[in-house]
């Protein structure tokens, strides 16, 4: 069993923080992705894990080991890097064993394990072949199915996907899935990409500047977005925002805008009381798929409307992602191809209030 559990980890180079203060506690054969944006910490967080980066505070534990000084060869894992590293001069079938030569696997023993490999990566036949002539996706699946032979306990997986192209990933990311079901060992996989994360992963750890914002499931961090970071990261078109205050009349609060007033459902209501004081000014935030058209949807049967007009219509195949423009906001609202919408038309935005966020303004948490 190879949880892998990291006790409030730090890494400075020279006096810069790189990664502040790290706690993940990652159970045995999860699939765990670290994303954020660039230079928010994630190789760093990756490399220690490796052990190819000394850790400067903290405890990181493989299974029950303390392994902050064990060498990386004796930590039991595997990685795979964005650039495949195959050796050139090596046919498939070697480059596969090599770590197995290394390790001193008697010879019948290997040829099993690469039979396996080329079983597992779909790569059947091509064990002679030379890595210059495969393609980038045959070339990633050798690297992966060279760092599974070994057997890890754990799995580290460094941008894998990022040198293919669009349609490869895609098929290289239901690949990953199918594999990881089949396979003894847990998986850390670090990515920029937040849709490769939702997709691939049981838990997701979202990092920005060293910082850890939010670690939960694809639908925690979706749903109930801990902060406004989250809230904009996570999504494939960003959650509009907007600054707001909360009133109260009698018992109950509304979120009022520029451009409008929508009354808060009770449990709503109740979790934010006493949480931020009169006129304190906070961000709304809903995402395009919670907004409908008034006369176009079903849905939109929520007392929270909004006249605006429409200002540009971007097709996306299955729906369009359309900018609505009120007096003195703009929203992107998500709405089907069924809609016979037109440019400048005026149209009714109706909320799904119970999909609306609120965040503080100065620590960007969110208040429900
Ligand atoms: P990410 O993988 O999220 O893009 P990294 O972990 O690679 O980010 O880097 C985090 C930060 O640490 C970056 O600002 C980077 O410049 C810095 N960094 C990485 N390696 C070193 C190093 N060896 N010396 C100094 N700074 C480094």
């Amino acid at each position: 069993m190879a949880q892998v559990k990291l006790e409030h980890i730090r890494k400075s180079y020279d006096k810069t923080l790189i990664v502040k203060d790290l706690s993940l506690d990652i159970p045995h054969h999860e699939f765990l992705s670290l994303v954020g944006p660039s230079g928010c910490g994630k190789s760093t967080t990756l490399r220690m894990i490796a052990g190819l980066e000394e850790i400067t505070e903290g405890k990181l534990y493989i299974g029950e080991k303390l392994v902050n000084n064990v060498p990386p060869k004796e930590r039991n894992i595997a990685m795979v890097f964005q650039s495949y590293a195959l050796f050139p001069h090596m046919n498939v079938a070697a480059n596969i064993a090599f770590g197995l030569k290394i390790k001193k696997v008697p010879e019948e023993e290997r040829k099993k394990k690469i039979e396996w490999a080329l079983e597992l990566m779909d790569l059947n036949g091509l064990g002679e072949r030379m890595p210059k002539e495969l393609s980038g996706g045959q070339r990633q699946r050798v690297a992966v199915g060279r760092a599974l032979v070994l057997e890890p306990q754990v799995l580290l997986m460094d941008e894998p996907l990022s040198n293919l192209d669009a349609k490869l990933r895609l098929k290289m990311r239901t690949e990953l899935k199918r594999i990881h079901k089949n396979l003894n060992a847990t998986v850390i996989y670090v990515t920029h990409d937040q849709v490769e994360a939702m997709t691939l992963s049981d838990k997701i750890a979202i990092m920005n500047k060293g910082d850890l914002m939010q670690y939960g499931t694809p639908h925690e961090v979706y749903n109930r977005p801990a902060n406004k970071f989250v809230a904009g990261f996570i999504g494939s078109s960003p959650m509009n925002f907007m600054k707001c205050t909360v009133k109260s009349e009698g018992e109950k609060f509304f979120i009022v805008t520029d451009s409008f007033s929508i009354p808060l459902p009770s449990d709503m209501a109740d979790k934010i009381k006493n949480r931020f004081h009169d006129d304190e000014k906070l961000d709304f935030g809903i995402r395009p798929e919670d907004i409908y058209a008034k006369n176009y949807s079903q849905k939109a049967k929520i007392p929270a409307e909004i006249k605006g007009r429409i200002d540009v219509i971007e097709p996306l195949g299955s729906e369009n992602l359309v900018t609505v423009m009120t007096e003195k906001n703009e929203f992107k609202v998500r709405l089907g191809t069924e809609t016979d919408i037109k440019l400048d038309e005026i149209i009714e935005l109706v909320f799904d209030v119970n999909k609306m966020h609120l965040f503080k303004i100065d620590t960007g948490e969110a208040l429900f």
